[in-house]
């Protein structure tokens, strides 16, 4: 089976074509610019090793699907002969909310039902489903799966995910904590199982997802039962631009002084985080090379993020009432070495080493010290392959 993985944004279109037999990537791409001026598909044929860039008007994500479908049977670039071959398509959908703790097959009661997600991600979910929309018409016999963001997130007991706002918000509003990036902490928290040779429902794992966006979820018996982002993928650590948590108060002082809500949100959401501290970058890598060169506002930068990820990691250890591993992911969790020594340094009270030479490694790793209690792994993040993993599995029910 070959399963197709779209993740649509609002002007863009990432795709994987998966072999679910070898598990492996044969075409991957990027439709950019849709409907605007210099609409381009980059595309990659894996096993060539060979990216062609297609510059085209896509006037809309349907005209997007189609490209990328022209693309994945053409004779030069293409991998399959047909699109019969596409046996099912996964979407990544960001927000599911209490509707969805699961992926799903896709039907028009789930349609319905995505559309009344769509007032808690403004932003994401309507392109999310234009995506799928779209592929319904180019694809229509073809199954679609939704697997969601926050799905993963379902399993925190109410203790957890419930602010201590008046109840009648949380009834009404919807208003409690979510949380993100579920298909990544699921997937590897499932690998640091395997990894270890136990089952999932014998480990308490603290999942560490450190990218542009970042996340940490406490894993325990193969289910989140907290996770820092909430309502929105603002709260929790300080992120590449985004503030991570903080007293709410500060946003009402700002309006009170002056400042539009629009303005905050953006200034919370794109000018803070590491990126608002150094005045230097959001990256990591520039971070570091500025802290190296002695400015001491990147230094601060990444000393603020190493304590938040360090302190998220012991309060998840007390809420799961123990750890057996620690798992790190995403840009930063993956490649970078000092960021994760940062963040761990401290922590060998409660059994979490690492070895200098060890971290140093790349992959899929384990980086713990000779005997200490608790593990700790570094595991790609694979996204895409969830969603198609996923998607097999409900159409093949
Ligand atoms: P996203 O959240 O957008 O999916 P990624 O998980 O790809 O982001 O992470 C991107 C971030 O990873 C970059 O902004 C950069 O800070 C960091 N990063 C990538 N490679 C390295 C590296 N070699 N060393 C340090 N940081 C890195």
């Amino acid at each position: 089976m070959k399963i197709l993985v779209i993740n649509a944004g609002s002007s863009s279109l990432k795709y994987q074509l998966i072999d679910m037999d070898s598990k492996s990537v044969m075409a991957k791409g990027l439709c950019e610019r849709i409907g605007i001026e210099g609409s381009n598909l980059s595309h990659t044929n894996i096993a060539k090793d060979e990216k062609t860039v297609i510059e085209k008007p896509m006037k809309d994500h349907g005209d997007a699907i189609q490209m990328v479908i022209d693309a994945l049977v053409d004779e030069k670039i293409g991998v399959i002969s047909s699109m019969d071959e596409i046996g099912a398509v996964g979407h990544r959908v960001v927000h599911g909310a209490e509707e969805f703790a699961t992926s799903c097959l896709v039907t028009e009661a789930v349609m319905k039902a995505l559309e009344k997600c769509t007032p808690l991600a403004p932003l994401h979910n309507p392109p999310n489903i234009i995506g799928i929309e779209a592929c319904k018409k180019i694809m229509p016999n073809v199954p679609m799966v939704a697997v969601f963001d926050t799905a993963f997130h379902q399993t925190m007991p109410p203790k957890a995910y419930m602010y201590a706002l008046p109840y009648e918000l949380y009834e009404n509003d919807r208003i409690r904590k979510y949380g993100f990036h579920g298909t990544s902490h699921k997937y590897v928290s499932q690998q640091a199982a395997e990894f270890l040779g136990k089952k999932p429902e014998e480990l308490k794992i603290v999942t560490c997802h450190l990218g542009n966006g970042s996340s940490i979820t406490a894993v325990d018996g193969g289910k989140s039962v907290d996770t820092s982002m909430g309502f929105t993928p603002l709260d929790g650590v300080p992120m590449g631009t985004r503030t991570g948590s903080m007293d709410p108060a500060v946003v009402t002082y700002l309006i009170e002084h002056g400042r539009s809500a629009e303005e905050v949100d953006r200034l919370m959401n794109k000018d803070s985080g590491v990126a608002g501290i150094s005045g230097v970058s959001s990256d990591f890598r520039d971070l570091s090379a500025a802290a190296k060169d002695g400015n001491e506002r990147a230094k601060l930068a990444l000393d603020m993020f190493a304590y938040q990820v360090k302190k998220c990691i012991g309060e998840y250890a007390a809420a799961m009432g123990g750890l057996d591993a620690v798992v790190f992911t995403a840009g930063v969790g993956e490649n970078d070495a000092e960021t994760r020594k940062a963040i761990v340094d401290g922590l060998e009270f409660m059994g979490v080493k690492i070895d200098d030479a060890k971290n140093n490694a790349r992959g899929t790793v384990d980086i713990s010290a000779d005997g200490a209690a608790v593990k700790t792994l570094v595991i790609p993040t694979n996204e895409e392959l969830m969603i198609a993993i996923d998607t097999q599995r409900i159409i093949e029910g």
